[in-house]
């Protein structure tokens, strides 16, 4: 079935559509090079494209880790000091009833282009030089957040126009479905982070939440203030930064309003992470930049 839509869309040249209708949609002026490879092993294919410093990283990956790597919808490959071009990774299996490479697609190519304004602001051209400047997990956390609310944004809009949806059918799927099953994984993930205390892996999954929460609000679901939202929860173990970061997130709608908050959003990073588990970023970062949902999305 996936090899089939596969055949489709790259017949039809759906993702350089989809690719035209975001630059213009985005009011992107830039042209970042990048190449699409279709993998059925991502970590086999990190280790094509690697540099020779994430080659020695990737070549400690435990089992667990290559399995991880193997599970991801899509992955984002920086440019590194040997390849100057961007890489974008998809899983085939992506390509199914419920058109999940759509989500995923937009989801990479939103990394691609925050990342490539980001290095260009700091005028570096390669990813080995990005763990050093100083708004880097601002800008890993922003852009998750960024890359999750188009990812989403535009898998419903086509999602929508494919299976001829009403407006009030996804306003119900939203609130039946979506809602409670993302609120219950939400209170899963803060009940990893009881037990292993790592804030900086809580942190990507709560932005990710956000994403998707902001999105909502187009549909009419401010979920920040319901009470199906475990907020008290996150406050208790997390503090007030950890609620207050949804409404820094959803004033930075782009790269240029983002990096004018780089600070503030510094600010509540630190306060959440009061134990700077983040110093395992680049670890963390290397397999989970572009991590994407792993809970397909139903179409109806
Ligand atoms: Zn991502």
């Amino acid at each position: 079935m996936s090899i089939e839509k596969l055949k489709y869309v790259i017949d039809n040249n759906l993702l350089s559509s989809m690719y035209n209708t975001y630059i213009e949609e985005q009011k992107e002026t830039i042209s970042p090079k990048f190449k699409i490879v279709i993998s059925d092993n991502f970590y086999e294919s990190q280790l094509t494209f690697a540099s020779k410093r994430q080659l020695e990283h990737l070549q400690n990956f435990d089992e667990n880790e290559k399995e991880r790597s193997n599970s991801f919808n899509g992955y984002l490959l920086m440019p590194t000091n040997e390849r100057e071009e961007f890489i974008i990774l998809l899983n085939p299996l992506t390509f199914d009833e419920q058109n999940t490479f759509i989500g995923t697609f937009h989801h990479e190519i939103t990394h691609m282009f925050d990342y490539s304004k980001y290095m260009n602001d700091c005028g570096i051209i390669s990813e080995e030089k990005m763990f050093d400047t100083e708004y880097y997990h601002c800008m890993y956390y922003w852009s998750e957040y960024h890359a999750r609310k188009l990812g989403y944004t535009y898998l419903r809009k086509y999602v929508q126009i494919i299976f001829n949806l009403k407006q009030e059918e996804i306003v119900e799927h939203i609130k039946n479905t979506e809602i409670p099953t993302q609120m219950i994984h939400l209170n899963e993930c803060t009940d990893k982070y009881v037990d292993n205390k790592r804030a900086d892996i809580f942190i990507y999954e709560l932005v990710l939440h956000y994403g998707r929460m902001i999105v909502w609000e187009d549909y009419g679901f401010k979920v920040i203030e319901e009470d199906i939202f475990p907020k008290q929860k996150l406050i208790n173990l997390l503090g007030n930064a950890s609620i207050e970061l949804y409404n820094l997130l959803s004033n930075m709608n782009d790269y240029h309003n983002a990096k004018l908050k780089f600070k503030d959003l510094k600010n509540l990073i630190v306060q959440i992470d009061k134990n700077h588990s983040i110093n395992n970023l680049y670890r963390f970062a290397m397999y989970n930049l572009s991590k994407q949902m792993s809970e397909i999305l139903s179409s109806k």
